[in-house]
C-alpha cells in the first residue's frame, strides 16, 4: 500500500487554517444566543401537520423544483412575476451558491465589518477572495470607504444584511442604493431579520437590474425547517439554479413550510410580540448604569458593558446562553449579543444581569 496523505498534505491550507462554526451546547440553558423564535406553532396547526407529515412519501426524493413550494413563497412575500426564486437549506446555502458561482480566478467578494461571519467563512470554502470594509463606530456604512473599495476591487458579489447582524440596525437606503449603482458586480440585500424591521428593498428589485434579496424563514419561528430563498431576475436566478443540488429541499421542510406560509398571520402576531419584547428590554437594558445598548430592527439586542467576557461566562454559568462578541472585531470590543426570548425568558436574563452587576460593583 502506498503511504497515505495526513489531512495536511491535501486539505486546502486556508480550510486547515478555519475553526469550525461553533455551535455551544443549549441543553437545560434558556438559550438567547441564536435569534431563534421563541414561540410554538399554534396546536390546531401542529396538528396539521402531524397529518400531512404521517402521509409524506418519505420513500421518494421530494418535488426538486419545489414548485408548490415556490408558490406560496411567491404569494407570501408579495414577488412580482417578473422575479424568479431559488431555494436553499437555509440562506447560508444560497450564500455558499452564489460564492461558488462567481469564484473566478481573481474575483473578490465583499462585506461590511462586523457583519454575518458565514459571508466570510463561505468566501474560503468557495476559494473566493474576501474583502471587508469596517463600519463606521456607531455601525453605520462608511459609504465613502464602501465607493473606494468598490473602485479597487471591483467585486463580483457584494452582501450586505439589512438589518445587519450582529449590530442590529438597518443601514442607511439611499447609501445601499449608491453603492447598487456604483459596484459592477451584484448586490445580494440580505433580509433574514425583516420581520422585525419596517423595511425591505424588494420593491428596488424592478429598477437594479444587478439587485438580489435574500430571505429566510428561521427568524420567523421555523429554523428547525432550513428554508432560505434568493429573490431576482430570471438571468441570475437561471445561472445559480445549476449550482443548487438537485433535492436541497427535503420533503419534510416542503410539506411543513407550505402548510405554515398559508397562516403567515400566525408567524407575523409572533414577530409583533417579539418587536413589542424587544421594546420593553432596549427601554430596561438602557436604564441599567454601564450599558450602552445599540438601537435594532431585528430579534435580537447588542449592548456593550465592562468585562463583558466575564459577564458572559457568569449568565452560562445561571444558565443564561447569549453570544460574546467580545474579540471578534475591534468595533465589538465589550461587545454582547442577546436574542429576544419570550417575556419570562427576557425577565430572567434582565433580571440576572442587574444581579451580576450589582455583585460586581
Ligand atoms: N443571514 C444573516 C444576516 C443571518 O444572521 C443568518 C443566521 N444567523 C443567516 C443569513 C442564515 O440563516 P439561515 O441559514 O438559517 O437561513
Amino acid at each position: 500500500m502506498p503511504n497515505s496523505y495526513r489531512p495536511d498534505q491535501i486539505i486546502r491550507p486556508e480550510i486547515l487554517a478555519l475553526s469550525a462554526y461553533h455551535v455551544p451546547p443549549a441543553t437545560g440553558m434558556i438559550k438567547l444566543d441564536a435569534m431563534e423564535n421563541p414561540y410554538p406553532l399554534p396546536s390546531v396547526l401542529r396538528d396539521e401537520i402531524a397529518r400531512l407529515t404521517a402521509n409524506a412519501p418519505v420513500n421518494r426524493y421530494p418535488d426538486a423544483s419545489a414548485a408548490s413550494l415556490k408558490a406560496a413563497l411567491r404569494q407570501a412575500l408579495a414577488v412580482s412575476d417578473e422575479m424568479d426564486i431559488l431555494l436553499g437549506n437555509g440562506s447560508d446555502e444560497i450564500i455558499q451558491i452564489i460564492a461558488m458561482a462567481v469564484a473566478r480566478p481573481g474575483a473578490i467578494l465583499m462585506s461590511v465589518e462586523p457583519a454575518f461571519v458565514m459571508f466570510r467563512m463561505i468566501a474560503t470554502f468557495a476559494n473566493i477572495q474576501y474583502a471587508g470594509v469596517p463600519l463606521k463606530k456607531d455601525f453605520s456604512l462608511d459609504l465613502e470607504a464602501m465607493l473606494a473599495a468598490i473602485e479597487k476591487h471591483k467585486p463580483a458579489v457584494i452582501f450586505l444584511a439589512y438589518p445587519n447582524n450582529p449590530t442590529g440596525n438597518l443601514f442607511d437606503a439611499g447609501a445601499i442604493l449608491s453603492i447598487i449603482q456604483a459596484t459592477p458586480g451584484i448586490v445580494v440585500v440580505d433580509e433574514a431579520y425583516h420581520a422585525f424591521a419596517d423595511a425591505s428593498l424588494i420593491d428596488q428589485l424592478s429598477q437594479y437590474p444587478n439587485l438580489l434579496l435574500m430571505r429566510t424563514l428561521s427568524k420567523l419561528g421555523l429554523a428547525g425547517l432550513r428554508l432560505g430563498l434568493l429573490v431576482g431576475r430570471p438571468e441570475w436566478i437561471m445561472q445559480l439554479e445549476k449550482m443548487r443540488l438537485p433535492y436541497n429541499v427535503g420533503i419534510m421542510t416542503q410539506l411543513i413550510a407550505e402548510k405554515v406560509l398559508h397562516h403567515t398571520d400566525v408567524l407575523l402576531e409572533q414577530a409583533e410580540t417579539i418587536k413589542s419584547e424587544r421594546t420593553k428590554m432596549n427601554t430596561y437594558l438602557g436604564t441599567i448604569k454601564g450599558v450602552e445598548v445599540f438601537p435594532s430592527d431585528a430579534n435580537f439586542i447588542l449592548f456593550r458593558i465592562h468585562k463583558a467576557s466575564q459577564i458572559f461566562q457568569a449568565l452560562k454559568q445561571r444558565k443564561i446562553l447569549i453570544k460574546n462578541l467580545d474579540g471578534t472585531h475591534p468595533l465589538l470590543e465589550n461587545c454582547l449579543r442577546v436574542t429576544v426570548g419570550t417575556s419570562d425568558e427576557n425577565s430572567q436574563f434582565c433580571e440576572t444581569l442587574h444581579t451580576l452587576l450589582s455583585e460586581t460593583v
